[in-house]
Order: C-alpha cells, then structure tokens, then sequence
C-alpha cells in the first residue's frame, strides 16, 4: 500500500482507487474500520467484491460504505469525493466548483452540489458552548456583502432602496481564546434583539466576555463578566480586545471576496462553517500546525460519522494547496 498522501497531488493519486476511499471512508465510520450493518446493527458479514457491497449474515441485507452518510444518493464515485474534501478543507481561500470541476474532470453542477453537501457535513459542531467560568471569549459582528459596482443593475437599485447598510449581510462570531475556536452564524440584526440570544446560545454564563462598545452588549452583566473597548478610543486595553475575532473576519472576507466572487446571502452560512472548519483545525491543543493529511481526516471523521478531537490528531507542518 502507498504511504498516506500528504499533498494535494498524492491525495488525487492515491484516492483514485475506489476500493482505497471505501476502506478510508469504513476505517472512519465503524469502530476499527469493521463495517456494522445499518439495518440491523450486525456485525457479521459477506463481502461482495465485484460490488463492493456487504451482505449483512443476520438479515440478509446489503449495504454500501455510502449508504447511511452524506454520500449515499451521490452517483459521483469516492475517488471524486475525497480528493474535493481534501482540497475544500486544505485550500486555505477555498475551492470554487468551477476550480473543482476542471481538476476532477466533471460538471460545474456536479462539482457545486459535491461542495455544499460537504460544507454541510462540515457544519455538524459541537453543541457544547464555549467558555465557562474564568474563560476570556471574544464577540463581535461584521458586515459581508457585495461591492456595488459587482452588481446587476437591478440588483444594485433593490439594494440601494433597501434599509441595511447597503445589503450587507450581518455575521456574528465568537472567539474562545484559549482553544482559540471561533464559531460564528449569519445574524438577522445586529441590535439587542438579534445579538443577545447568540451570545446565550453560544456562551456559556460566567465567561469573561469581550466586546467592542455596541448598544447591542449592554445589559449582560449579570450573565457575563462583560468588559468592552470603545474602538472610537483605542482598540486594545490589556485583555479587553476583539483582535482575535478581526483577525478571523479578515480571513473569512479574504476567502469569500477571493474565491467565492458571488455568495448568494441564503448560502453565506455554508462558508461560514467552511471558513470556521479551516481556522479550528489550523493548530492542535498544544498549538502545534496540523498538516493537510490531518486536517482531511479530521474533516472526513467528522463526516463519516466518527469525530475525531482536533487534540487527537499529531499535527506536523503540513504543506498547503498554494
Ligand atoms: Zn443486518
């Protein structure tokens, strides 16, 4: 067997045998790779090479390492399929369908389908808030939107009638800085209303809370030890700053004003779990860069169904797309 891929170039190679991305894709779904039947939760089995199926020996079933996972309706084979998650999470501004389509040889439309049922896979996160007591965590909102001279016409005379800062799409984010994860979601405002419940949702109480001096944090001090920094001032006093946060939204605007020329406002959230996906497994707990290799079957554990920790993961210095 070839030695695990650890470029973009060695992943194409590697993962164009169907069998490979089926063992690949079984070692992360089933505990030891050892397929369970989806029917009936047998472990017992035939394998049907010629149709690289299992025949379960307890119902009599047969099943695919797809069936049961985000591939499973997709005609499109595995050695399509891992080699564009490869470079959907490796790419650090992103893959477009229309890259995606000339390096694997297929359609626009089919190349766009595969990345947003990936992005979606990504998207599954933890429930868990983050923070806690003695947890310093970063809030703040941005604005992602179209220039105006990118637009159409009559798009751009809707926008410009329209209320909002001139279509912008409002995005909330939260930074824990000890992990260093960032979670972040498309907003409907970016008022009390909107901002507070996110907070609640993804902080947990008692977190030492940073945030810039918006009308829209007030108010939370008896559920967060809530410190701001009024950026008309400075924008940095000791611990009370939102730079960590600025520096992910740079990266997200970078991504999606680079790569993804055209993001319609109802999928802005897909890139949002894409861009999210990236900046959390840059590093592992003890801040060590995880390499490409690792961040792919970190991203293909996730999608299989066995979550790996980003802890559990060797990050070594891995090469990138570009
Ligand atoms: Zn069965």
């Amino acid at each position: 067997m070839e030695p695990q891929p650890k470029t973009l170039q060695q992943a194409i190679q590697y993962y164009k045998d169907e069998q490979v991305c089926i063992d690949a894709v079984a070692a992360m779904r089933w505990p030891n790779g050892r397929p369970v039947c989806p029917a009936c939760g047998h472990k017992e089995h035939y394998y049907l090479k010629s149709q690289r199926r299992w025949k379960c020996k307890e119902c009599y079933k047969q099943f695919t390492v797809k069936l049961g996972s985000i591939f499973e309706d997709s005609a499109l084979s595995l050695t399509k399929w891992l080699p564009a998650l490869w470079m959907l999470v490796n790419c650090k501004n992103g893959i477009s369908s229309y890259e995606l389509a000339a390096d694997l040889g297929i359609s626009q439309k089919s190349a766009w389908f595969m990345l947003h049922r990936l992005r979606l896979a990504l998207q599954r996160g933890s429930m868990v808030k983050l923070g806690g007591p003695g947890s310093e965590v970063e809030a703040d909102e941005t604005f992602i939107g179209g220039k105006a001279r990118n637009m159409h016409l009559s798009e751009k005379k809707r926008r410009i009638t329209s209320t909002g800062p001139k279509g912008k799409q409002p995005v909330w984010g939260v930074l824990e800085r000890e992990s260093g994860e960032v979670r972040c979601e498309v907003a409907m405002g970016v008022g009390k209303r909107e901002l507070q419940p996110l907070v609640r949702k993804h902080i947990a109480a008692d977190s030492a809370l940073f945030t810039d001096a918006s009308y829209s944090y007030q108010g939370m001090d008896s559920e967060y030890v809530h410190q701001f920094i009024d950026h008309a001032i400075k924008y940095v006093d000791g611990r009370v700053h939102t730079n960590g946060l600025e520096n992910f939204w740079s990266l997200l605007k970078r991504s999606i004003g680079g790569t993804y020329v055209s993001v319609e406002p109802f999928h802005l959230f897909r890139y949002l779990d894409e861009q999210s996906f990236r900046y959390n497994s840059r590093k592992d707990a003890s801040g060590k860069k995880i390499s490409d290799a690792d961040r792919f079957q970190l991203a293909l554990s996730q999608i299989a169904g066995k979550r790996l920790t980003f802890a559990s993961v060797t990050g070594k210095d891995g090469a990138t797309c570009f």
